[in-house]
């Protein structure tokens, strides 16, 4: 009886539990969903208003104004600038959470990987590294949106140059590991340190800004680039040593290869 009689509670206890638990989540899931759309919205709307305000205060710079008016005015171009930045990053986030991409396209990831670092390497903010990339042999092509893989790798490869002093190293390397491609970004940089590194992808984090406030940033990037990832089904990590280097890896299932 009681090999019987014990399954059968587990299974009910189980049951019961999976549909209380179920209960129990979708007001959350609701609030979530509502937060989401909320935030999606509020960004969408704050657009318009924002991109009057900066071409109104660029008209304003191009008419008579004494210096002290130009000042505030280039203030307010620059805040603005910088605020139309965060609130599509914002956008982007709110988009993305969660989903699955069903617009995919065969993309050669080495293509992809060569384009963006040669792109870099005549940019200002790389022109203080050694910029390289490593390909495999053969093509890699797999299923992805070109456009938000390539938005993911830049995230990584501008934090490298960010947080690498001059005539330091950057890398960007592809090679297959088991089922995924794996695209890293290595850098010699100043690294972070173990209590920070389980944080970094989360939204609005930022390893003390004090130490680095000259590279400006929301501490959204790689939660961004996280969300692209994982859209592709993917993972991505990070391992570093402080005062030695940093190595972002994203891997991404073959099972995507075209
Ligand atoms: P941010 O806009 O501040 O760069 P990110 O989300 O891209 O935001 O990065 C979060 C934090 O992780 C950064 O503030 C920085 O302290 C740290 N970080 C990211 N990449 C690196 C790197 N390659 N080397 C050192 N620190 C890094």
């Amino acid at each position: 009886i009681l090999s019987f009689a014990i399954p059968v509670t587990l299974s009910a206890i189980g049951l019961a539990g999976w549909w209380l638990g179920g209960i129990a989540m979708q007001p959350i899931r609701q609030s979530y969903d509502q937060l989401q759309r909320f935030t999606a919205d509020a960004s969408h709307e704050l657009r318009t208003p924002m991109a009057t305000i900066l071409s109104n205060a660029q008209v304003g710079l191009l008419s008579e104004c004494n210096p002290q008016q130009r000042l505030r005015l280039e203030n307010i171009v620059d805040d603005v600038k910088l605020m139309s930045t965060l609130v599509s990053h914002l956008l982007f986030l709110a988009r993305y959470q969660g989903q699955v991409l069903e617009t995919l396209r065969p993309v050669d990831l080495g293509e992809l990987v060569a384009e963006l670092v040669e792109d870099y390497a005549m940019r200002p903010i790389a022109s203080h590294v050694h910029l390289s990339y490593l390909l495999p042999e053969s093509a890699i092509k797999i299923q992805a949106d070109a456009e938000l893989l390539a938005t993911a790798i830049a995230n990584l490869l501008s934090n490298a140059c960010k947080y690498t002093p001059p005539q330091g190293q950057v890398e960007l390397k592809l090679y297959t590991e088991l089922t995924d491609v794996v695209v890293q970004v290595s850098d010699t940089g100043i690294g972070i340190a173990a209590q920070d590194l389980p944080h970094i992808f989360e939204r609005f984090y930022r390893v003390d800004p004090e130490r680095s406030p000259s590279t400006g940033g929301f501490g959204l990037g790689l939660a961004i680039a996280k969300q692209i990832v994982e859209s592709h089904q993917g993972k991505i990590q990070a391992s570093s040593t402080v005062g030695v280097g940093s190595t972002f890896q994203i891997f991404l299932p073959l099972a995507y290869r075209s």
